[in-house]
């Protein structure tokens, strides 16, 4: 070998070896200007080499963020270091298309991407691989695979005849909440209510029918609560509301709107109106009580006073401060 030859010469026949190999390689110099690149890159892209090479990378593929990249490959000009880029990190380095479609899901090639330093003879790195891997399918696979388990995950928490927060999520939140307000001095209220004399719906109706008012009943609740509010199913006809950052003054306006709208719909189910009303009971918690139990045992002791007390109303726990129009 000639003792001119350069580190270019020497990547340019190595070239020769890894043509065939089914990985991206491309070579930049310290200007970021493209020096080689293989077929596989030549594929993918749809540029030729005699398109690309001595041309600015940033400005052939203005996909790649020009800041985050420099900053990536400065340690391997600088360390002599091999840098990675993950597709979890960033899907891809260069917007390839995939030409094998696996699933309906994605056209865009994912890619892993490891750059290398190519030393000089004289030991200084001016240039640098970037080796490109598809790796499409790993990723869809995953995404499926993370798709499903989100679904999964979402079902194992949701009541399937209301798709509120099944009882052992919503409990799950109200414990979470309680140790957030007892560790930041807030505030949070729990409402607990239950639908009044629902045995003579079932009765008289029909199970069905009853189905149907808790169907109602879940959706009204739903309509009525803010983005950061929880509500669950907690029994049969009894739900639980979780109101953050809310103290139970303004939790019972919340409550006696509710009471109002429930009291003013007609279920319809097979030509039957069904009217009913519902009973709740308010607790708030500054975290002094000794966990999420005692918390809630307040808006359960409160809902049985609006119970014993007429029922279709709401009751503050303590004050038993209880309203009804
Ligand atoms: P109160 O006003 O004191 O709450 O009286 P209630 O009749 O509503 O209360 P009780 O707890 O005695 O009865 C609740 C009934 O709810 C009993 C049960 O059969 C019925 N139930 C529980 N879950 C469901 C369900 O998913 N669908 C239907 N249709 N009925 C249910
Ligand atoms: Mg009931
Ligand atoms: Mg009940």
């Amino acid at each position: 070998m000639q003792a001119s030859t350069s580190g270019i010469n020497d990547i340019y026949w190595m070239m020769g070896m890894i043509h065939s190999i089914n990985v991206g390689l491309a070579v930049i110099d310290d200007t970021y200007e493209i020096k080689v690149w293989n077929r596989f890159m030549e594929n993918r892209s749809g540029r030729h080499p005699s398109d690309v090479i001595g041309h600015n990378l940033f400005e052939l593929f203005d996909e790649i963020p020009q800041d985050w990249f420099k900053r990536k490959i400065l340690p391997v000009f600088k360390m002599q270091t091999r840098s990675f880029i993950t597709w979890e990190q960033r899907p891809y380095l260069f917007r390839f298309n995939t030409n094998r479609p696996i699933t309906g899901s994605t056209d865009v090639m994912y890619q892993n991407i490891t750059i290398i330093p190519l030393p000089s003879t004289d030991g200084t790195v001016r240039q640098i691989g970037i080796i490109v891997y598809d790796v499409t399918e790993t990723a869809v696979g995953k995404m499926d695979l993370q798709a499903a388990n989100h679904e999964l995950e979402k079902l194992s928490r949701t009541d399937c005849l209301t798709e509120l927060n099944n009882r052992g999520f919503w409990e799950e939140c109200l414990q979470r909440e309680f140790l957030r307000v007892k560790r930041t001095g807030q505030i949070a209220t729990v409402i607990m209510f239950d639908i009044d004399h629902f045995k003579k719906v079932n009765d008289t109706y029909g199970h069905q029918a009853g189905d149907e008012v808790i169907r109602q009943t879940s959706a009204t609740l739903r309509d009525s609560i803010r983005e950061t509010d929880i509500a669950g199913r907690y029994g049969g006809e009894e739900f639980g509301v979780i109101l953050i950052d809310t103290c139970a003054k303004d939790a019972l306006i919340f409550a006696e709107r509710l009471r109002r709208k429930i009291e003013a719909i007609t279920v319809e189910y097979e030509q039957m109106e069904i009217r009913y009303t519902i009973s709740l009971g308010i607790a708030e918690t500054d975290g002094s009580h000794t966990d999420y139990k005692a918390w809630l045992e307040g808006a359960d002791q409160a809902l049985y006073y609006s119970k014993e007390n007429g029922r279709n109303r709401s009751t503050i726990y303590n004050t038993k401060e209880t309203k009804t129009d």
